[in-house]
């Protein structure tokens, strides 16, 4: 543990100076050990002043219990006291919100802020081939701000093509645009026709995805795929290893072998980043457990035998239900060989979420958002959602918050409301244990000490 806070201490100072180089610093996880934290230095510019905020409760995060009286000075973008009766400084603003929980920042492990959702798939389709990557940044920086302003100060980024995922983080830390903090995977990486390739347009019209954009086959090429997205920026690694509902391929087949998943994994942590494995299928999302990988997203045919695995791994599961319950229940909308997919993975993955749960499996927060029409900035409806399919509602907040901040390896700056922490702060009206759907509207929203949003 020594040597542990050593190199984050160590890490810590370089992080100040790498923020001003507009760069990004990663301890390897090799020499933190297993389970320990990659540090980043990005996310926007801390606020100055002195902020204090009251409200009548707080759920903090560290247990699923709510405190009475809540009080939070904010210094510098830092938490400096929670609770108690702290000495108020000269000139301090005061925000009391009476009525309202304080929470820590949400945060979504699987998020697409560079998409756009659309209820007909074949204008979808459509807009995503017309549009200019520098097109498509004006609306992403769009939906990163209503991100924010929906209380969700972290996103996980889990796959953006040509990079424009890490162009805006860029421009978010920057302070240029307003956006929730990112952790960015790039391309996704993925086999050839896999979930995360293309559609099959005629290669003479859409030039084939290359190892740079994310398609390996091999092991030595999947390593390439990793390094590649490393070197653009990825903060995180995205693997898709099995079928995907709104693709073309049938959704339960592993599509990366075992070679090529334990050299993309070891690959990635090896450079100090998580993986997230996309899988719907048993057997892909196993094979990616038993290669190391650190979440499996979606997860609809998980069987018990795996879910037990991910528990006694530590794996997380990312149920992404604000997704699957959309496409299942508005399977029409699509194409029919995709439309029987959506019917199929949404039923199942009901029955999935349920079994994790009983089982203990640690579950993290993520959306999917970009699936459902006009979704950006509504995430929290994955809370509701959870809640809806059996998650007690204090287990939910948690999933959103200090279980996500763990998932992504940032449980030391974010994820519950402590001393020293960055303050990443959301209120919302009345108890969010009482009315879960309190969390789709927040009356305030705090990133790094600075206020994004305050309603009266
Ligand atoms: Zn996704």
């Amino acid at each position: 543990m020594w040597l542990d806070d050593q190199v984050m201490r160590l890490a810590a100072r370089g992080c100040r100076i790498m923020r001003q180089l507009r760069l990004h610093i990663v301890v390897p996880m090799a020499l933190l050990g297993a389970g320990s934290v990659a540090v980043l230095a990005s996310g926007p510019p801390p606020a100055s002043g002195t902020v204090v905020l009251r409200a009548a409760r707080m759920f903090d995060g560290t247990s699923e219990r709510l405190r009475e009286d809540a009080v939070i000075v904010v210094r510098g973008g830092k938490i400096v006291s929670v609770g108690g009766n702290p000495e108020i400084p000269a000139g301090a603003d005061i925000v009391d919100l009476g009525d309202a929980t304080l929470l820590p920042g949400f945060i979504d492990a699987h998020a697409h802020l560079t998409l756009e959702p659309d209820s007909d798939y074949y204008r979808k389709a459509y807009n995503e081939l017309m549009r200019t990557q520098s097109e498509q940044a004006f609306y992403a920086a769009v939906n990163a701000r209503k991100t924010l302003e929906g209380g969700f100060t972290t996103v996980r980024h889990v796959g953006a093509r040509y990079f424009i995922d890490v162009g805006l983080r860029n421009a978010i830390d920057a302070g240029l645009t307003p956006g929730p903090h990112m952790l960015t995977a790039g391309n996704a990486i993925t086999a050839r026709g896999g979930s995360c390739d293309q559609a099959p347009f005629p290669p003479e019209r859409v030039p084939p995805k290359t190892v740079v954009d994310g398609v390996c086959s091999g092991p030595g090429e999947c390593r390439e795929a990793v390094r590649s997205q490393i070197k653009w920026g990825a903060s995180v690694i995205k693997l898709c290893v099995s079928g995907g509902v709104l693709s073309h391929d049938p959704v339960d087949v592993p599509q990366l072998t075992a070679e090529e998943m334990k050299a993309a994994i070891e690959e990635a942590h090896n450079w100090g980043r998580k993986v997230a494995a996309h899988a719907h299928g048993d057997t892909a999302a196993r094979m990616a457990v038993e290669a190391g990988v650190d979440s499996i997203e979606h997860g609809s045919f998980l069987s018990e035998e795996t879910l037990s695995l991910m528990k006694k791994k530590g794996v997380f599961l990312v149920p992404t239900i604000t997704a699957l319950d959309w496409v299942s229940s508005n399977a029409g909308n699509y194409p029919p060989n995709i439309a029987e997919k959506a019917r199929v993975a949404g039923a199942a993955s009901g029955a999935m979420f349920r079994s994790a749960l009983r089982l203990g499996v640690p579950i993290a927060l993520g959306t999917d958002i970009t699936v459902r029409p006009n979704d950006h900035g509504k995430n929290a409806m994955e809370f509701v959602l959870m809640v809806r399919h059996g998650m007690r509602p204090a287990a939910a907040l948690l999933a959103g918050t200090r279980e996500a901040a763990r998932l992504l390896g940032l449980e030391r700056d974010i994820g519950t409301l402590e001393t020293g922490k960055t303050a990443d702060i959301v209120a919302v009206a009345g108890n969010p244990i009482a009315d879960i759907g309190a969390t789709g509207h927040p009356v305030l929203v705090m990133q790094a000490g600075r206020l994004v949003t305050k309603r009266p």
